[in-house]
């Protein structure tokens, strides 16, 4: 790790070494059991943690309680200088942050560095919407009366996220929760506790230089138990939940049960349509790039390639080429194209993807399997199948590098069925230069996912455009556009400013 800087970043960033005993940091609640974070990328242990108790949960939400009879206070704009200010500590920690992300998840270095910039970005995002949090003014119907609409800060956000974007998903929901006016409760993923803790030491930085109480942002390390506990606490009248369809479909119930709000960001099984006139010199590296970037452990990831039979053995022969020539490696190097998948779990469940997909009839195009005398046991090979799309294993998001081919002919409307039949909806392309198709698949009768490209692939998203998906994905939207909507409480207010008082449907009271 020394040749990475890795230990000079989790300096930078106030993480403890591991000889050192368990890190604990500003305004995080542990004291529960100690979690080991190993690095898929050499499998050694990089630091211990102490995760949260349902106590510490308890007094983490209290604390954020107090903290926003204060916040919600300060002006929006003022409370956007913060977000600024928090941008400009990212700017000044992106290489150490980038670079713990890439060792402590697996993802490239490049693709760490680029989750930082997504902070970044959200954070001047938000700053921006700090003097935009609009409401419309309505026409009365009454003679001097006066109607408008406003939105206020809600309250305590939860926040629970996954291990594949660990940061970025955090500030994405945090940005724009903190400017509307709320203050957040964090779960990360337990896989990826570290980088969670150098957000909030970065975070605090910027509260104390500015006295912000503590609890605006507050952070419990702990497992599904923690996730659990915040979807069911009254206290927090959002729930944003970024992760499994099962995890989601959990977290629903229990939110909806008490009338809570949830914003739920859950599993993909994201499509690239490939028609005849597409331009093959943009499919190939967008499809490999959508399939196997982050060891395809995306949520944009792409799953399945819908090709043409016209072009089907040519787009097929083209894969095959560009997968012999993918170097797989340490992340941290930036010769490598693909790293390692999260830990040995997810390795096991992509083996078992592999052997379902042959005996339901897959066939092999580019051979998996794990790669030996790597680093760690998490380096495995991207795989490609000819499938076909009503197969299980097809209609199944597994996550890890795993490529279906599915022939269609004729029309492309036969494409976009095949497309819209699995029960995910986030994210799906088409590459054509035919306006009719494109426009086809962008139709209502097109694609039914909430993001839809052209000639661009499934992968990633800029945080100007409002993010998520629909069905199984769970239908929330956070990031750009009025995503922020959802960190607020509307509020429809009339004035009367005459001096009667009309009652509606003309009724009279005589008195
Ligand atoms: P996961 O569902 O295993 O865990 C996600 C988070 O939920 C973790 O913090 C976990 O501790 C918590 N959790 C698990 N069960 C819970 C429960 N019953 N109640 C409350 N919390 C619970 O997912 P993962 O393996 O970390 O991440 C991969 C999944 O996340 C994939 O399905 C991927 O598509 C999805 N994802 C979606 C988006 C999106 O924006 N749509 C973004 C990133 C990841």
């Amino acid at each position: 790790t020394s040749s990475y800087g890795i230990q000079e970043a989790l300096l930078a960033l106030g993480i403890k070494p591991i000889n050192q005993g368990a890190s604990t940091g500003s305004n995080w609640f542990a004291n529960g059991q100690v979690i080991e974070s190993y690095s898929p990328a050499d499998g050694k242990l990089i630091a211990t943690v102490k995760a949260a108790t349902v106590q510490d949960y308890d007094a983490a939400v209290a604390k954020a309680q107090e903290a926003f009879k204060v916040w919600r206070n300060m002006p929006a704009p003022k409370r956007g200088e913060i977000i600024r200010q928090f941008g400009e500590a990212l700017r000044k920690h992106k290489e150490s942050l980038g670079k713990l992300v890439s060792y402590e998840m697996g993802k490239s270095l490049q693709e760490g560095y680029g989750e930082v910039q997504e902070m970044i970005d959200i954070c001047d995002f938000a700053l921006g919407q700090s003097r935009q949090l609009y409401g419309l003014t309505m026409h009365s119907e009454r003679p001097g009366h006066r109607m408008y609409e406003q939105y206020h800060p809600i309250g305590v956000v939860g926040i629970i996220s996954a291990f594949n974007f660990p940061v970025a998903v955090w500030s994405w929901n945090t940005a724009l929760a903190w400017v509307c006016g709320d203050v957040c409760v964090w779960k990360p993923s337990e896989k990826t506790p570290l980088t969670a803790i150098a957000c909030q030491n970065i975070i605090q930085e910027v509260f104390k230089n500015n006295d912000i109480p503590e609890g605006v942002s507050c952070l419990v390390i702990g497992d599904a138990e923690i996730g659990k506990a915040l979807a069911n606490d009254k206290r927090v009248p959002l729930v944003s939940a970024t992760g499994s369809t099962r995890m989601g479909i959990s977290v629903a119930e229990a939110v909806a049960k008490r009338l809570g709000k949830s914003l739920l960001e859950l599993g993909g099984n994201n499509a690239i349509i490939i028609t005849p006139s597409a331009d093959l010199k943009m499919v190939v590296p967008g499809a490999v790039f959508g399939a196997v970037g982050t060891c395809g452990q995306r949520c944009t990831s792409t799953r399945r390639l819908i090709v043409h039979e016209a072009i089907y053995d040519k787009v097929k022969d083209a894969l095959v080429s560009a997968y012999s020539q993918l170097r797989i490696g340490n992340p941290l190097d930036s010769n490598n194209h693909v790293g390692p998948l999260m830990d040995k779990d997810a390795v096991a469940t992509y083996l078992n993807a592999l052997k379902v997909a042959e005996t339901e009839g897959c066939k092999v195009v580019v051979a998996g399997g794990v790669l030996d005398n790597m680093e760690s046991d998490c380096y495995v090979k991207p795989a490609i199948f000819e499938a076909k799309n009503e197969y299980n294993i097809v209609q199944t998001e597994t996550f890890a590098p795993i490529l279906y081919l599915i022939k269609y002919s004729g029309d492309v409307q036969n494409a976009i069925d095949l497309q819209n039949n699995v029960p995910q909806g986030l994210s799906s392309a088409i590459m054509t230069n035919n306006l009719r198709e494109a426009e086809a698949f962008l139709a209502a009768t097109g694609s039914d996912c909430g993001i839809a490209n052209v000639n661009i692939g499934t992968s990633g998203a800029e945080i100007g455009g409002a993010f998520g998906g629909e069905k199984e994905t769970g239908g929330g939207r956070e990031s750009g556009s009025d995503a922020w909507k959802v960190y607020m409480r509307r509020q429809t207010n009339t004035i009367n400013y005459s001096d009667s008082l009309p009652l509606a449907q003309g009724i009279k009271f005589d008195f």
